[in-house]
């Protein structure tokens, strides 16, 4: 019997980079509210030129009145940044799949910058130089999916809502590689596999740290 082809999310590719666990959890029991999903709300009224108390009505709407101190305290972390304005806004939320990759995602924005046009993804906070890994994932695997669409797309920006950086990234080879081993990982844990987790400082600030405290670990999930 043939196998049913498993597609991988963006997010789940992203997350797995964060952390594996946190990549297996989320599919284990779907994505957790936090502040991401916050500014992403925030992100898209401004840009429209909506104000702060449609985005909260939104988010509020979304995910619940349980949930309005996160909204409240990404509130007060976000920066807009006015050179956005240099970034013309084509279209949002661009549901991207390619069966051929087994890849789907749901790209932020897609940004008109110099006649070309680019992916924008949205982030927190911007290390001091360059971009995290995760985003370089995250822009990669857009520009893959953006490619398998038709369009020319080897670069991608992405914006960091809580210190309002806007950094430009370039994608190679190497980048397009990780993405396609990171689809495979994935797909291993659709399969059932508990991996690893990173065991450090990001422990402390994860949505699911009791389950995986309670996780126990298998010598196969060593190796994944
Ligand atoms: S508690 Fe730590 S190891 Fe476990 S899922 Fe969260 S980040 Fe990963």
């Amino acid at each position: 019997m043939k196998n049913e082809a498993i597609t991988v999310r963006v997010s789940d590719i992203a997350g797995y980079v964060y952390c594996p666990r946190v990549c297996y959890y989320r599919l284990k029991f779907g994505s957790r509210v936090s502040e991401i999903h916050a500014v992403k709300e925030i992100y898209a009224s401004r840009r429209a030129g909506f104000d702060d108390e449609w985005a909260m009505g939104k988010f509020l709407s979304l995910y619940g009145e349980e949930n309005a101190e996160i909204f409240r305290q990404a509130l007060e972390d976000f920066v807009f940044n006015p050179m956005l304005d240099m970034l013309k806004q084509v279209d949002t939320d661009v549901f991207l799949e390619s069966k051929r990759l087994r890849l789907k995602g749901k790209l932020d924005e897609l940004v008109l910058f110099n006649g070309k046009k680019y992916p924008l993804v949205l982030a927190l906070k911007a290390p001091k130089e360059g971009i995290w890994y995760r985003d370089r994932i995250k822009v990669a695997a857009f520009c893959m999916l953006l490619n398998e669409a038709g369009m020319d797309a080897q670069s991608g920006f992405v914006y960091h809502c809580f210190d309002g950086e806007i950094r430009k990234v370039k994608v190679g080879r190497k980048d397009k590689y990780a993405v396609m081993k990171l689809i495979e990982r994935v797909y291993k844990l659709t399969k059932g596999f508990v991996p690893e987790g990173v065991n450090d400082s990001r422990c402390s600030r994860c949505l699911y740290y009791e389950e995986c405290m309670n996780e126990p670990t298998t010598f196969a999930s060593r190796f994944l």
